[in-house]
C-alpha cells in the first residue's frame, strides 16, 4: 500500500485527504510510474482546498504533476527506467493525477525529462513554469517581443508562473517589468532578472480603454482588469499571452487596443497543448532557466504539506514554486 491524495464528492462538494492505495487501485493505463516528486500550482491550491470542483469525476487522485521513473510498461516508447514528466492532460480533472506514490498513465502524456534536469528541479518547474515557457515562445513566434527593446510586462511576478517568465525573459535579454503585491520579494525578482517594477494595485485600477505605450508585450497569469490594463498599455502590434486567472475570469475592456494598436491577446492552455509544443517549452526551459535561478525559485516540502500548502497558494502567499516529495 502507498500514500496518496484523494479527492471525494461529500454531499456534492470536493472533499480532498489522504487515503492508502494498492497498486490494484489504479487506472488500468500502459505505463506505471514510480512518482519522486510533484508540486503545488494554483489549480491544485483550489482542488486541494475544495474552493472549486476541479476533480469531476470524483473519487480522483489529485495533482496536475508528476515527475518519476517508468516501472512497467507496455508501450514500445517507454521502459523501466526512464526518468519522465506529466504535466496537464486532465490530471486531476478527468484522469487520476500526481499526488501518489506510484500513477498509472498514457504513453502519450509523457515527456521524457531533459538531461539538464533532475526529477525535483522537473517539479520546481511544473505546469506553472513549463506555462511560462509557452507564454514566452507565443510572445516570440508573435514578433511582438525584442531583446533590448521595449519592456516586457510579468504581472503576478512572484507567483510560479511569473518567477519562470521572468526568468526566461531577462536570459534571452529582454527588459522586464515585474508585477508584483507583494514588495518583499523585489530582490528575489531582480535575482531572477527584473529591471522594473509596477505595484499590483496600479494595474488593479480601472483605467481608459487605450493608456499611454508601455510594453512591447506581457505574460499575465492575473486576468480581469489587470490583463485589461496590460492591454490598454501594449505598444502597437505588441501582444499579450494570457493563462491565468489568480485575480480574476473577467476581461472587461474594450475592442480598441486591438483594433487600434493591432495588440494581440495570445490565450495560453497548458492542459491540452501537443505534445511537440510541450518538446519546445521543455527545450526552451532548459536552454534559459538557470539552475541558480530554479534553485532561488522553489522550496522542497513533505507530501504530508500539501493541505496547507493548498490553502497558501490560493491566498497568494507562495513565492515562487514548491515542490512535493512524495517520499518525504
Ligand atoms: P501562484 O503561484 O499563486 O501565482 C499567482 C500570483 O498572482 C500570486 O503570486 C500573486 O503575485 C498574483 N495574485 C494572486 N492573487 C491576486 C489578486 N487577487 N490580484 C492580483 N494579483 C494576484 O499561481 P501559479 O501556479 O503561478 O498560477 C498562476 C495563474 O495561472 C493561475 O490562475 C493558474 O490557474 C494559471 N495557470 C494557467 C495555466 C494554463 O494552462 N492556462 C497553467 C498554469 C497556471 P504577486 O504576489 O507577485 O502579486
Amino acid at each position: 500500500l502507498f500514500n496518496a491524495f484523494v479527492i471525494e464528492d461529500e454531499g456534492g462538494k470536493p472533499k480532498g485527504g489522504f487515503k492508502q492505495l494498492a497498486l490494484s487501485d489504479l487506472p488500468d493505463l500502459d505505463v506505471l510510474v514510480e512518482v519522486a516528486y510533484s508540486t503545488v500550482n494554483y489549480k491544485d491550491g483550489l482542488a486541494v482546498s475544495g474552493k472549486a470542483k476541479i476533480a469531476r469525476k470524483p473519487p480522483m487522485v489529485a495533482g496536475i504533476d508528476l515527475a518519476g521513473t517508468v516501472v512497467e510498461s507496455r508501450s514500445p516508447d517507454w521502459k523501466p527506467g526512464d526518468r519522465v514528466v506529466v504535466n496537464g492532460w486532465g490530471l486531476s480533472e478527468t484522469q487520476w493525477g500526481g499526488y501518489s506514490r506510484f500513477q498509472r498513465v498514457k504513453p502519450e502524456w509523457l515527456i521524457r525529462l531533459p538531461d539538464a534536469f533532475t526529477l525535483e528541479q522537473a517539479m520546481g518547474i511544473g505546469t506553472a513554469g513549463y506555462t511560462a515557457a509557452l507564454c514566452v515562445e507565443a510572445l516570440e513566434n508573435w514578433g511582438a517581443i525584442q531583446p533590448g527593446g521595449k519592456e516586457v510586462l510579468v504581472t503576478g511576478a512572484a507567483g510560479g508562473v511569473g518567477s519562470v517568465a521572468v526568468a526566461l525573459l531577462a536570459k534571452r535579454g529582454y527588459a522586464v517589468t515585474a508585477s508584483t503585491g507583494r514588495p518583499e520579494t523585489h530582490d528575489y525578482l531582480k535575482g531572477l532578472g527584473a529591471t522594473g517594477f509596477i505595484d499590483r494595485a496600479a494595474l488593479l485600477e480601472k483605467g481608459p480603454p487605450l493608456q499611454k505605450e508601455r510594453w512591447a508585450g506581457g505574460v499575465d497569469s492575473v486576468g480581469g482588469v489587470t490583463l485589461v490594463n496590460a492591454l490598454a498599455q501594449t505598444v502597437w502590434g505588441g501582444a499579450v499571452a494570457a493563462c491565468g486567472l489568480a485575480g480574476s475570469s473577467d476581461l472587461p475592456g474594450t475592442v480598441l487596443p486591438h483594433i487600434l494598436r493591432s495588440v494581440a491577446l495570445l490565450g495560453i492552455d497548458s492542459v491540452m497543448a501537443p505534445a511537440a509544443r510541450r518538446a519546445v517549452a521543455w527545450a526552451r526551459l532548459a536552454r534559459d532557466l538557470d539552475p541558480a535561478h530554479l534553485a532561488a525559485m522553489y522550496e522542497v516540502q513533505p507530501f504530508a504539506a500539501l493541505p496547507e500548502l493548498a490553502e497558501k497558494i490560493v491566498a497568494g502567499q507562495i513565492r515562487g514554486r514548491v515542490v512535493l516529495d512524495l517520499n518525504a
